[in-house]
């Protein structure tokens, strides 16, 4: 396993006050307020909350993809907010694994090479056998020479946590990973990052809106209207459901209390 030197801290991802604000002065929309979360490495955290409650913008803050107006965001020791586009790139590719709704695979190359490619734009020459590993962790090393157009849904998405999986990352961003898949398939692959977090010891990050994939995980974190909104710790999915249903009040009654904070 890489470690890099100042990954020592339990917290894998921290998010310190961070504040995203889109748009300009006239169409101003505040997206997180000054949200503090903190995320332990070796856990599987949901991130939940209705639509526009502000968890895309959240993962991607978390992740480097985007940068918040204001607030800090350390990944594994390392303070993103000072970083340049290249090393945020490089951050990104070397330290963090992917997995999305649409499965991003290149439909031109076969699943062995879908999973060698962050290793291959890292520089490295991947190792067939760490390959087949990956592979084989989600239970498709029979499949390597297939291109991703000949697998179903699930598969693909398998394929695609197997590539999160070959740089060992610090920590995995997954966003609405089961979103395109029917309801058993979808608990598969929410079996396999929940196993690949107890028994691999890799950390997970997850964006859902679905009760039921937010109950894989150890921990949910909820958003409303921007603004962190309570968690639950080994919740079942009526619990987290419950919760949900409610959000809207919340953020209602939270907006009524102080309307300069309204957006
Ligand atoms: P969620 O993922 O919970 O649906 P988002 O993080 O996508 O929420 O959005 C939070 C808020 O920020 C919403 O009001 C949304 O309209 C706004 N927003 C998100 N991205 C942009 C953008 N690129 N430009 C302007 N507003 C945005």
């Amino acid at each position: 396993m890489t470690t890099h030197p100042n990954s020592g801290s339990d917290q894998v991802v921290r998010l310190g006050s961070v504040r995203k604000v889109y748009g300009g002065r006239r169409n101003e929309v505040v997206a997180l307020h000054d949200v503090s979360l903190d995320f332990q490495r070796h856990t599987f955290t949901a991130v939940m909350g209705p639509s526009g409650s502000g968890k895309s913008t959240c993962l991607h803050c978390a992740a480097g993809l985007d940068r918040p107006t204001s607030g800090s965001v350390v990944l594994d020791g390392t303070e993103l907010t000072g970083l340049s586009e290249k090393a945020l790139t490089r951050l990104r590719r070397d330290r963090i694994g992917f997995v999305f709704q649409a499965f991003n695979l290149q439909p031109a190359l076969s699943v062995m090479e879908n999973v060698a490619l962050p290793l291959r734009l890292a520089g490295r020459s991947p190792r067939r056998g760490m390959v087949m590993d990956a592979l084989d962790r989600v239970g498709l090393a029979e499949r390597g020479r297939h291109r991703p157009g000949e697998l179903s849904g699930g598969q693909q998405q398998r394929v695609a946590i197997a590539r999160a999986l070959i740089t060992d990352p610090a920590v995995i961003f997954a966003d609405e990973p089961t979103g395109a898949l029917d309801t058993a398939t979808a608990l598969d692959i929410l079996a396999l990052l929940r196993h690949s977090v107890r028994k691999a010891g890799q950390t997970v990050i997850m964006v859902t809106h679905d009760p039921v994939a937010a109950a894989h995980a150890d921990r949910v974190v909820f958003l409303a209207d921007g603004h962190l909104a309570g968690e639950l710790r080994e919740p079942t999915a009526e619990q987290v459901a419950e919760r949900m249903t409610h959000l809207g009040a919340w953020a209602a009654r939270r907006s009524a209390a102080a309307p300069e904070r309204k957006r």
